[in-house]
């Protein structure tokens, strides 16, 4: 369930309760904002973890995201209410790197149970793209930081790409480790999520063999997106990714970064420029004009809204491959 739909349903049972329809009130509990219900509560950061959540907790979870559907994550900045909500839920799940912020507040939150899920999988360095991911967010508030044991890592955390959800078999990686640790969290449903998180890999090892199976034999391998946000995508099915704007979504491309993609367009057969849901299409917009390319949109999945192709993450992946299959040529 999506947080709009959510907040929704908390005002209807509010209302409902208020002219004296009691039968309601047994749903307030799932449809409070904050993190303090009688379920196991979850604070997830945004929304790939929101859905690890929902899927392997089911019933058993009250999933609050701190991510608001169509806010960019990467900038998140957290409210005092937000990080208040943080120390009062049974668990925090989330992508340390992707949200300065947010790793900030779980290091001071006193939540028993912090599931990193970039500790999960294996994170890797996508290089030799043009951005400065999270350096703006970096300098003060690290050297502020009392985790000593992570400083001397700093440099590294930062090149290292944390969009890994994207890759399917990577994401079923990440929650074999959160149905772990809801387990030994919340042993009483440890058997339900379990059987939970079976059938979400499940999903996923098919949505993979989709991908596997509709990107294998293509007339060009190369795509061009937004951000660099498909890397471990790209990898898993032997494509390769260039991005315009590197692994943030708010930078803007060189003069020479854009010669050199329209070159590169005419070399590798590149037919489609892509852009995503939640930030602007100029810079893709004009690139592809100039190049005489095609637009579409390859979503990365930092947010589900309205204009979303898919209400969920294995719709909107399967969405993903259909963009990429016609973009690349798939026979
Ligand atoms: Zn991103």
């Amino acid at each position: 369930m999506n947080v709009r739909r959510r907040h929704i349903s908390g005002i209807a049972v509010t209302a409902a309760a208020a002219v004296g329809l009691g039968t309601l009130s047994a749903c307030s509990s799932d449809s409070s904002a904050a993190g303090n219900t009688d379920k196991f509560d979850v604070v997830a950061s945004f929304y790939p973890m929101q859905y690890l959540a929902e899927q392997i907790g089911g019933d058993h979870v009250n999933v609050t995201t701190l991510t608001q559907p169509g806010q960019e994550p990467h900038d998140l900045e957290l409210s005092a209410k937000q990080t208040a909500q943080m120390g009062e839920a049974d668990a925090v799940l989330y992508l340390k790197t992707l949200q300065p912020a947010v790793d900030e507040a779980v290091g001071q939150a006193d939540v028993k149970t912090k599931i990193d899920a970039a500790t999960l999988t294996k994170l890797k360095d996508h290089g030799s793209v043009e951005h400065d991911h999270g350096h703006d967010h970096g300098g003060e508030e690290h050297a502020a930081e009392e985790h000593s044991e992570e400083a001397h890592s700093e440099e590294e955390e930062h090149a290292l790409d944390p969009h890994v959800w994207l890759d399917p078999v990577k994401y079923a990686e990440i929650a074999e480790g959160v149905a772990t640790a809801f387990e030994k969290a919340d042993p009483d449903n440890a058997a339900d999520y379990r059987k939970n998180a079976d059938a979400l890999t499940k999903k996923l090892a098919d949505l993979d063999t989709a991908y596997k199976d509709g990107l294998a034999n293509t007339d060009t391998k190369v795509f061009f997106t937004n951000h660099a946000a498909f890397g471990y995508l790209a990898e898993r099915y032997g494509l390769t990714q260039e991005a315009i704007n590197g692994l943030d979504p708010e930078s803007e491309p060189s003069p020479a970064r854009i010669k050199e993609l329209q070159d590169e367009a005419k070399a590798d057969g590149v037919t489609t420029v892509f852009y995503e849901t939640l930030v602007s299409d100029k810079t893709a917009k004009t690139l592809a004009k100039d190049a005489g390319l095609k637009t579409d949109v390859l979503d990365p999945l930092e947010g589900i809204t309205d204009k979303s192709k898919g209400d969920d993450y294995i719709a909107v992946m399967e969405s993903n491959l259909k963009a990429l299959e016609a973009a690349l040529g798939a026979k």
